[in-house]
């Protein structure tokens, strides 16, 4: 693990450094060919002040020896020097120095470089030739582009460091920002307080971006967080009624029974406040188990006309005091577990008629539209409020709870789980006081119908 400061840091002193080597070679590059360019030019232009006039070697006096640290001399073809020296240190070396014509080149000598030039010149005698040599030592060209050299360095080595230093302050502010990211983070760990927003001064888009990206999180885990408490207050809520109920009935039938008829009145309130405890059980538990996709879909091919009258006929064996059921079964086939469908039918039949007026009817129908099969069921009870369509599949909502002291307000939910895990919906359609229409929709079974 790193400071991410590290490696740009690594990468720009790299660069720095390929710039300087890249500065350098350039540098003596240019160097060497302003050399050989003055070099060639002098020597051309003294070229011409040599003559040769009756077979006698005449020299002007513009010739020039020594001009701007270039040396001349005239050689004849054995290397023997006729007019001009070479300097006193680098004589000897340089007398075994071989001719090449009009080429310049570099020789070592007395451990400096030196740059030499030679021009082949008619000699004093008819068809003899002799050399004119230039030569230039480079450290004394070097000295006008030293500074130069010196100046680039200085800006590479200058930009360097403004880059470096504003890498370091850009450091210094993301990781400022990251550091009170990680502060409101350990408080929210430490105080379990979700109520907390990292906070942020806008000046990074990215930083920004990540802080909002975290509190959208925070949001959603507060808002779960309180769903969680919720759910917790709403299952103690309403398992305390009939708890409550049981405990009442057994202090009553303690203190006051006195034959079996009491004691069997009391067994069947006990029994019945039991049995809605444990219904409320079984719901969450399908519910929780549906969340948590632990259960297990066994698929099989299902007629939802069958099993929509299968439910409705078990109903009316029950001889429940409720509306009739009127049916219109069409074919209707889909896939999926019929354990789970059947309770959503109950579910959706069972409200209808829990919710009708009295003497009213309920209409089960079932069919196939589009890709889906369906099951409609319809009643002409007291409806549903406009505002309360989406909360009725919210868990434990109830409308109006006085008018439904049956249900937990879970029947709704669970079913469009079931339906969802099955690839379908359930779409209501209500009117206050008029009545309400809830279609469960699930895929067709291709080549099912
Ligand atoms: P419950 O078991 O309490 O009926 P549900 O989740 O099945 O719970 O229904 C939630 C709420 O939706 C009910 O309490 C009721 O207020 C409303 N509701 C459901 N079905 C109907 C219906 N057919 N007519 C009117 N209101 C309904």
């Amino acid at each position: 693990m790193r400071h991410i400061v590290v490696l740009p840091a690594i990468a720009m002193v790299i660069m720095g450094l390929v710039m300087l080597i890249m500065i350098r070679a350039l540098s003596n590059a240019a160097i060497e060919y302003d050399i050989t360019r003055d070099l060639r030019r002098s020597q051309e232009k003294n070229a011409r002040y040599i003559s040769n006039q009756d077979g006698r070697l005449v020299i002007s006096d513009d010739f020039l020896y020594e001009s701007d640290h270039i040396h001349f001399l005239i050689l004849d073809t054995g290397l023997n020097i006729l007019a001009g020296a070479y300097p006193e240190e680098i004589a000897e070396e340089m007398q075994d120095v071989a001719i090449k014509n009009r080429s310049s080149r570099s020789v070592d000598c007395g451990g400096q470089k030196y740059y030499v030039r030679d021009m082949t010149i008619p000699g004093s005698r008819r068809g003899s030739r002799m050399h004119l040599r230039g030569l230039i030592k480079k450290a004394d060209a070097d000295s006008h582009y030293g500074m130069i050299e010196l100046v680039s360095y200085l800006c590479i080595v200058g930009v360097l460091c403004v880059i470096l230093a504003c890498e370091f302050l850009l450091y210094k502010q993301i990781s400022k920002e990251l550091r009170n990211m990680c502060r409101t983070a350990e408080n929210i760990g430490s105080n379990l307080d979700l109520s907390q927003r990292m906070a942020c001064d806008n000046q990074f888009t990215e930083i920004a971006t990540l802080v909002r990206a975290n509190n959208r999180m925070l949001d959603q885990m507060e808002q779960t967080f309180r769903m969680q408490e919720q759910f917790t207050s709403d299952v103690a809520h309403e398992l305390r009624t009939p708890v409550s109920v049981v405990m009442a009935q057994c202090q009553h039938t303690k203190e006051r029974a006195t034959g079996r008829e009491d004691f069997e009145e009391a067994l069947d309130v006990i029994y019945n406040q039991s049995k809605k405890i444990d219904r409320m059980i079984t719901q969450l538990l399908n519910l929780s188990r549906l969340d948590q996709n632990r259960v297990q879909i066994w698929e099989e091919t299902i007629d939802l006309a069958e099993l929509t009258e299968f439910v409705c006929e078990a109903r009316r064996e029950q001889e429940l005091d409720e509306p009739a059921i009127c049916l219109c079964l069409n074919e209707a086939v889909t896939a999926g577990d019929v354990s789970l469908i059947v309770i959503v039918i109950q579910n959706l039949v069972s409200n209808a008629a829990k919710f009708s007026k009295k003497g009213g009817s309920v209409r089960v129908s079932t069919g196939e539209k589009d890709d889906w099969a369906f099951v409609r069921v319809e009643d002409d009870g007291i409806g549903i409020a406009p505002e309360n369509l989406e909360r009725i599949f919210r868990r434990f909502y109830r409308c109006d709870s006085s008018r439904n002291e049956e249900g937990f307000g879970l029947g709704l939910p669970l079913s469009e789980k079931i339906a969802q895990k099955h690839g379908g919906r359930i779409a209501v359609s209500s009117e206050e006081g008029k009545g309400s229409a809830f279609t469960l929709y699930l895929p067709k079974k291709p080549g099912g119908g």
